[in-house]
């Protein structure tokens, strides 16, 4: 499986991008960025795309990627979420209000975008590769995803605070290689992270110790811009050497 990273930052500024993993160049997870960096192309192999939850900036390259597959002739793009997330995606972006609805556009036997409701903790299937959504806790409906393809994969926590079930789930699994890791704030700032639903470097360590996983590869993603210096420093005083920054344009094989 080839993981790559369009986009992992935690806002959008300058040259860092918001969230988006094209996986074996189809199957996009979250949907942050898209157009500004694939090519007509590249856009026009993605089929299915899998969304985590609804903040914007894991969403907001769905609307010029239905627009220009539209333009290409394409049609019938599967987008998958839970059911609460495929809920909010219909009442509040594809609504006409601020975007056509692709759901029905150019028709609804014909749609751009066909919504799909997948089941928490159920595994589903695209194409070989199998992801299993995992509920986060996160300031709206969010879950984090098992990814495999032929056994081995990864994981990735989308936006989380401190939670349970997907560290549970990190230790029950087989063939996991790494796990992709929200750390947005900076250690001294615990205390925003944990009221808007994100990790520090710190409170992650806390959850690799509370499970014992020490030993394990992890990405970090989602790092505010902002913070980027601060929080590599505090990697550096981290005596764990299996934790680095997810790269953005960087690609990952499992
Ligand atoms: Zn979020
Ligand atoms: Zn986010």
């Amino acid at each position: 499986m080839e993981i790559e990273i369009l986009g992992c930052y935690g806002n959008i500024s300058g040259e860092y991008r918001a969230t988006s993993f094209l996986i074996n160049d189809t199957i996009l997870l979250d949907a942050g960025t898209v157009t500004e960096v694939l090519d007509d192309r590249r856009i026009k192999q993605i089929k299915d795309t899998v969304i985590t939850h609804t903040h914007i900036d894991h969403i907001k390259g769905l609307f010029p990627l239905a627009d220009e597959l539209v333009m290409m002739g394409e049609r019938g793009i599967k987008l998958f979420g839970v059911e609460r997330v495929i809920e909010i995606i219909t009442k509040n972006l594809f609504n006409n209000l601020i975007w056509p609805d692709f759901t029905v556009i150019p028709s609804k036997t014909e749609a751009m975008i066909n919504l799909e409701s997948i089941e928490l903790e159920k595994e589903f299937g695209i194409k070989g590769v199998t992801l299993r959504p995992i509920l986060m806790t996160h300031t709206v409906y969010t879950t984090g995803f098992v990814v495999k393809e032929g056994g081995r994969g990864f994981m990735f926590t989308a936006d989380t605070g401190p939670t349970k079930r997907f560290w549970e789930v990190v230790k029950e699994e087989k063939g996991i290689e790494f796990i992709i890791a929200d750390v947005s704030f900076p250690n001294r700032m615990e205390h925003l992270a944990r009221i808007s639903g994100h990790m520090t470097l710190s409170i992650l360590m806390e959850h690799i110790e509370k499970y014992g996983l020490k030993g394990i590869k992890i990405y970090l993603t989602h790092i505010k811009p902002f913070f980027l210096k601060e929080i590599l420093a505090d990697l550096e005083g981290l005596d764990y050497r299996e934790i680095e920054l997810l790269r953005q344009g960087s690609k990952l094989i499992i």
